[in-house]
Parts: structure tokens; sequence; C-alpha cells
């Protein structure tokens, strides 16, 4: 049978109803799965273990799990198949994220990135990217209050699959976010953009330009050769008055490519062509990519620059990093430890 997590609700209302059983059970379940993220028969008190043992609720296991020093947790998830990918809990006061993969691996191939290095093996399915979210939550303790479509994979070339976890976050029956605390991140796929501004989901959208102009971009980026940096911009101005939320530009600085003066005039000039924030992220170290994040200074000089030409700028804060759990940091396996 469909994985409970890859059904809507109606669906699972008919799955319920067609077994012979009362609709209510449906939403008992529901309640149970997406709202308190109890997947155990045992802990469904007002259940029939038999009704919960009809269903496919979790499809995948952890198969390791990390904690960093900073409260953020990372999971190594295997998937039904032998695939892995990696998820990530972030605890920020009040707001518990959960960072989440759409893709075991990646094909976009960024250079500074570990998440592309061993290609791209397969999409999720809606399923899976949610039970991302339930595990962070039984494995934290901590119901998630924000998602963001940021670990592995690129979220925009698994559309579907995308789409229709993002209906779940925000359905009310179901995990019942608000969409604003919804983030999708992409390379920037302009066609998949402008399909996303007309799905009537009010999420927030994140572009990884990480480079000023198409040259520069090329170089570090090669999804950059299908496309340009204007249509990217176009793409994301139209998703802004379609849905009427203000576009993220991510920008990761990498020393000596692309922290330059004229790199920071270059941003800010593209930055003003559409209502914006800037979020700069300085590089995570990936061993053997050969790229250094410029210190702590240059970071925020670039940062000063930026802001001066009237751009909304904030430097990302890494988290996570002594358990390689930060921005660019996710992998297919966890690395061998000494
Ligand atoms: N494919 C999507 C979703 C991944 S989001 C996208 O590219 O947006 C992960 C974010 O971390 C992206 O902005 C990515 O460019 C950034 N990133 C990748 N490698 C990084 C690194 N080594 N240090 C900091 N950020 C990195």
């Amino acid at each position: 049978m469909t994985p409970l997590l890859d059904m809507t609700f109606d669906q699972l209302r008919a799955a319920v109803t067609s077994a012979g059983l009362p609709a209510y059970r449906a939403d008992q379940l529901t309640e149970w799965v997406y709202r308190k993220s109890v997947t155990d028969p045992a802990g469904m008190t007002n259940v029939p273990n038999a009704l919960v043992e009809r269903f496919d609720i979790l499809t995948s296991d952890i198969a390791d799990r990390a904690d960093s020093k900073d409260g953020t947790v990372k999971l190594l998830l295997a998937l039904r198949d032998g695939e892995r990918i990696e998820c990530v809990a972030i605890p920020a006061g009040r707001r518990h994220t959960a960072c989440v993969s759409t893709q075991a691996g990646c094909a976009m191939g960024c250079g500074f990135c570990a998440s592309g290095l061993g290609g791209l093996k397969r999409s999720l399915t809606c399923g899976e990217i949610l039970e991302q979210i339930i595990h962070l939550s039984q494995a934290t303790h901590r119901r998630v209050t924000n998602v963001v479509l940021m670990g592995m994979g690129e979220p925009l070339a698994n559309y579907d699959a995308t789409v229709a976890a993002i209906r779940a976050m925000i359905d009310p029956q179901r995990f019942n976010m608000s969409a604003r605390r919804v983030t999708v991140s992409t390379v920037g796929l302009p066609q998949q953009i402008d399909r996303l501004a007309r799905e009537d989901l009010p999420i927030t959208l994140a572009i990884s330009l990480h480079a000023p102009n198409d040259a520069l971009r090329r170089q570090i980026m090669p999804a950059a050769e299908a496309t340009t940096i204007a249509a990217i911009l176009a793409a994301a101005r139209r998703f802004h008055e379609a849905r009427k939320r203000e576009v993220t530009i991510e920008y990761v600085l990498l020393a000596g490519v692309n922290d330059t003066n004229v790199c920071a005039m270059q941003l800010a000039r593209l930055a003003g062509t559409l209502r914006c924030k800037v979020n700069l992220i300085a590089y995570n170290d990936v061993a053997g990519l050969g790229y250094r994040a410029p210190g702590e200074v240059a970071v925020k000089a670039f940062a000063a620059r930026v802001e001066k030409l009237g751009v909304n700028v904030n430097v990302r804060r890494a988290r996570g990093e002594d358990i390689a759990a930060a921005c660019g940091q996710l992998r297919r396996q966890a690395p061998p430890t000494e």
C-alpha cells in the first residue's frame, strides 16, 4: 500500500473507510503521526493496533546520529532501498527548524558543496521528504516549527514530490504549519520558479546566487550554464509579485573568489532590482574542494559594503559545523570516524 505520508488526507480517509473502518480513525491516525510525531502503534492510545499496522508509516530508519555542541542534531537516514540521506534539526530559541533533503545526492555539482560529490542517486518521494520532519522531531523530543528545504538535492528538480510535501506541511489537517515558515531553496531554475509561483503557496523562496555575474557563476556552479542570473531574478520577481513574499538571496562567501569589492557592488546592484534580503554565508569547510572562507573581518566588510548600497543584508551564522551539519556539508554517508 502507498506509505501513509505519501497520501493526502482524503486518500487516507478513503483507505480507512474502504477497510471497513469509520472515517474518524483517519483523523486519529493523522493526529498522532503529523501532530504528535508518534509512529509506534503502542503509543497511539486511542487507536487499535490492528488499524495502525495496516499502514506503512515510516519507510526509513536512523542509521546514525550526531549531536553538535550548539544543539544542532544531524541524522543519517537509511531509506528502504538502501540509499542514504541526511537531515538536520536546528534549535534557535522558540524556533525549531528542520533542514530536509529532497534528493539522495545532487546533480547540480556546485564546486563548493559536498552534497553533489557523488552525483545524483535518486529523487525522494513526498513521504521520504516528510519522514525527515518526523524523525527529527522524535529524535529531539521537540515539535518542528519551521522547515527549510535546504538539505541535499535540488528541490525544484524534484518538483512534484517537493510541492506535495509542502502541501502536507501547510495542510491544516496534517502538519498545519504556516507557509511562511517553509522555505524552498533553489540553485535557480527559472521555469520551475514560475511553476511554483502559480501554486498558490505563500512560502519563502531562497535563491542560491553565490556569484554576481554569469561568468563567475558558471565557474563555481555548473548548473549556471543552463541559465542566466537575469532570467533567475526575473522569475524571482514574478514569484514575489504572485505570492507577495520577499525573496532571499543566498551568497556563500569564498575567499578570493566572490568576496571582492567589485562583487559586493555587483551583488548590491542585482539585489536592488527586486524585493529581497541577502543572506551571506561564510563558506563551510568541505575537505578536498579547495575553497577557503574569508576571515570574519572580511565577511563583515563585504556585508557592510552591500548594506551601504541600500540592501537588507544578514550574515548567517553556521550551525552544527562540528558535526558537518552546516550548509554545504551534508552528504550521503557518514564520514568514516577516526
Ligand atoms: N539545491 C538547493 C538546496 C540546497 S540549500 C540550493 O542550492 O539552494 C543548501 C545551501 O547551502 C545552498 O545555498 C548552497 O549553495 C549552500 N552551500 C553549499 N555548499 C556550501 C558550503 N560549503 N558552505 C556554505 N554554504 C554552502
